[in-house]
């Protein structure tokens, strides 16, 4: 690749860092914005178990109520009709029979009419609670639904706004950025913070701030293919700079040390995007 054809690409990049940083911002906002909404999701499965349950509450309330005014209407009829036979009684030990009859249903009944009237307040006061309760929930139903609409909007909005940014980046790379590059550079910028190309001054990348072997520096200021930094991954440029700092003697003593630092380096080095 000539000199001039690779400073092009480079420049293509840097363009498509800029689209792409945006459109990567945007997705992670997306994945980012239903969580606002889980704490009153997980509110409302609560209040709609609660009402469910309280709604079981007053149902089974009201058949105890219906129950115990059944048996109140056949402890008065006992009652009534015990009465009745007193009319026709000969002896006095059917006298004294039917006279305590009556008075056990007397006992009966007016314990049944206690009940009565206790299971028949539980009743009203669960109804009120549950037309309470209902209303309550209406009200966050409505809300949750308000607030899912106004997000499913939000997000629509972000994956419009998503397709004008891969249009641009297609555009961008249709200028000269081959697939295999625009699939590692894209993937370099969403996991590097948004820098996926970076100059070298001297010999420190000024993405990691790591001093690069001499050999390696001369091969990306040669320019003659896409080179990544060894340490980030991230494409480098060179760029002459007044702050940089000439490491090369410090960095021939390293490479004494350890020849295997500088053996993999290359321009064909064979970036493992998993890891990055
Ligand atoms: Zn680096």
């Amino acid at each position: 690749m000539a000199e001039n054809e690779l400073q092009q690409v480079h420049n293509l990049l840097i363009q498509l860092q800029d689209v792409l940083k945006k459109k990567f911002a945007l997705e992670s906002e997306i994945e980012e914005l239903p969580k606002n909404l889980s704490g009153k999701r997980t509110d409302l499965i609560k209040a709609n178990e609660e009402f469910l349950a309280l709604t079981d509450k007053y149902k089974l309330a009201k058949e105890t109520a219906n129950r115990t005014a059944l048996d109140y209407e056949t402890a008065f009829n006992q009652r009534v009709s015990s009465e009745k036979k007193m009319e026709s009684v000969a002896t006095q030990r059917e006298f004294d029979a039917l006279s305590k009859e009556i008075e056990e249903a007397k006992i009966t009944e007016t314990g049944l009419n206690k009940a009565k009237k206790a299971t028949q307040e539980e009743v009203d006061s669960l109804s009120a609670l549950v037309a309470e309760k209902q209303t309550a929930l209406e009200e966050m139903t409505n809300e949750v639904n308000a607030a899912e609409a106004e997000l499913e909007a939000q997000v629509e909005a972000k994956k419009a706004e998503i397709v004008t940014y891969e249009e641009a980046c297609q555009s961008i790379k249709a200028q000269g950025v081959s697939d295999n590059i625009y699939t590692k550079f894209a993937s370099i910028v969403k996991n590097k913070n948004g820098l996926g190309i970076v100059p070298v001054h001297g010999q420190v990348c000024q993405g990691c701030n790591m001093i690069l072997p001499v050999q390696f520096v001369n091969d990306v200021r040669i320019g003659n293919s896409t080179m990544y930094c060894p340490y980030c991954s991230r494409i480098l440029f060179y760029e002459e700079s007044e702050d940089a700092y000439d490491y090369t003697s410090e960095l021939q003593v390293q490479d004494e040390e350890d020849q295997t630092v500088t053996a993999d380096f290359g321009s064909d080095v064979d970036i493992d995007l998993d890891s990055i």
